[in-house]
């Protein structure tokens, strides 16, 4: 027995049950390879669900197909195409760029690839049950000859000039009177509903014997006798864990500091993003589409109601130390000087009262919903992902077992992609710290379950349903 409100403390530093605070996308993949363990989790999320904070509105566009294939419908997967040997690719844009020229993140992002490509595994059997049109990316003249060469013997790039798409079936209405020279076709990229992801690894996390536990504010953390225990708002109750992981996004700062603990990281800021979201005439756009020329992106989904809409997002901002989530108005004039981003201003007005989105995924009739997001980032444009916390209690008096309190957090523009980095990293980080793991041959064995019987206790979804 570890930690416990009730237990003494354990004579030899033991990790039996982590706390990971902070349900998004950062949050929920390090709670499921701490579960893969065997380590007993408990996610503290302060908002009423998991991925409503940056996870909730971002693009979701720089993704591979194969994560559509596992989220978008709630777990169908399909190795059948995707295969392993993603390699570190480039395509650019006028401020945009993919695996980039950087051999290091280049390296880390295959990584992440072949991580997630693992996790699909688990479900080999997986039927296809999605067919959905990749991404595109609207180009100028420049980047379009740029791409060409770089990928002109790729299969899972198609080129198409303006006039040569427009007359393909992957045309939609919405490019009807854009400016652009031409479009790339990645088959391989995709969109996905990054909050739905985030709650498809949540309910794993709980499938593998986790808790989660929502409106459940963490205000300080406190080692004591080999535990770490975490003060919740309103409550005056400790709760009590072997570790615990801050996965807080941009904002681990504060609740480290009323922790009397720093960040690993001397400073973590970030980039403010923007999305709307409004309702589209069906069909109007099928696809991901990232328009290079301005550097906004646009995202379809379903609502939870069956109503088709649109989110668009981009228009990086500085960071606001003040209220780095405050909306400013003026950025809608940006929104409308976008091509495509205009015709969602056309069928509906700002909802006043949703500045911020209500989070629920449904947004009102002829409405359009404005959301902002803090892209976490260092002054280099990203932060280590995972890093022990520095100058705990046990550790100031020279003790060893202070490994117990990690952070992580996105990694810049890519957090839905490096989560698959940094949560194997993160659960090996715990593994190589002095205390010693301690797992639950429930939680073990319940991590071993196949996406069969995952799907046997939770139904899958449907497109039209966003659970
Ligand atoms: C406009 C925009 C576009 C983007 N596009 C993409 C993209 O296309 N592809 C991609 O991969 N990435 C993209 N990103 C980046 C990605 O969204 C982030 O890297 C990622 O969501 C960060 O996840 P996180 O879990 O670290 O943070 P968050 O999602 O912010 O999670 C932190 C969580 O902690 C909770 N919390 C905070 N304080 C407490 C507390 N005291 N107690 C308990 N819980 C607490 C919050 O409610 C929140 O749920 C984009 C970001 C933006 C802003």
């Amino acid at each position: 027995m570890g930690c416990g409100a009730s237990a003494p403390p354990p004579t030899v530093a033991t990790v039996d049950s982590v706390a990971v605070i902070g349900g998004g996308i950062a949050g929920v993949t390090a709670a499921y390879y701490l579960a893969k363990k065997g380590l007993k989790v408990t996610i503290f999320e302060k908002e009423s669900g998991v991925g409503q904070m940056t996870s909730y509105g971002p693009a979701g566009v720089t993704m591979w197909k194969n994560v559509k294939k596992a989220f978008d419908f709630d777990g169908t997967v399909s190795l059948a195409d995707g295969g392993v040997e993603g390699s570190a690719r480039l395509a650019e844009g006028s401020a945009w760029m993919i695996f980039g020229n950087d051999p290091e993140r280049g390296d880390m992002m295959l990584q992440a690839r072949l991580t997630f490509e693992k996790f699909l595994g688990l479900n080999p059997d997986a039927k296809v049950s999605c067919d959905d049109g990749g991404l595109l990316y609207m180009l100028d003249e420049k980047y379009y000859a740029k791409n060409l060469e770089l990928f002109k013997d790729d299969p899972t790039f198609v080129f198409y000039s303006k006039a040569e798409f427009e007359k393909s079936d992957i045309y939609d209405k919405i490019f009807d009177g854009a400016e652009y020279y031409g479009i790339i076709h990645s088959k391989e990229e995709c969109y996905v509903d990054p909050a739905r992801m985030t709650k498809f690894i949540a309910k794993a996390v709980v499938s593998m014997g986790g808790d989660l536990s929502v409106s459940s504010e963490v205000t300080s953390i406190t080692e004591r006798g080999g535990c770490v225990s975490l003060r919740l708002k309103d409550n005056a109750a400790e709760v009590e864990f072997g570790a615990c992981v801050v996965a807080l996004g941009a904002f681990p700062g504060p609740l480290l500091k009323a922790s009397g603990l720093e960040d690993g990281v001397d400073e973590i800021y970030g980039l403010k993003g923007y999305s709307i979201t409004g309702r589209m005439p069906e069909g109007c756009l099928r696809r991901g589409v990232v328009d290079c020329m301005d550097v906004k992106f646009f995202r379809p989904y379903v609502d939870a109601k069956g109503n088709f809409c649109v989110r668009a997002g981009g228009c990086a901002d500085a960071y606001d130390d003040e209220d780095p989530l405050r909306v400013v108005d003026s950025r809608m004039g940006e929104f409308k000087k976008n091509q495509l981003a205009n015709k969602l201003f056309e069928h509906g007005v700002i909802n006043e009262g949703a500045k911020d989105t209500k989070h629920d995924l449904i947004i009102e009739e002829n409405k359009i919903e404005v959301w902002t997001g803090i892209r976490p980032v260092n002054k280099n444009g990203r932060v280590p992902l995972v890093r022990w916390a520095k100058g705990s209690a046990i550790d100031r008096a020279g003790l060893s077992d202070s490994e117990r309190i990690a952070v992580v957090s996105g990694f810049g523009s890519n957090g839905f992609v490096m989560c698959w980095h940094a949560g194997p990293q993160l659960a090996e980080m715990f593994e190589k710290a002095p205390v010693k793991l301690m797992p639950d041959a429930e939680v073990l064995a319940r991590s071993a379950m196949t996406w069969e019987e995952y799907y046997a206790k939770h139904p899958k979804g449907s497109k039209q349903t966003v659970t």
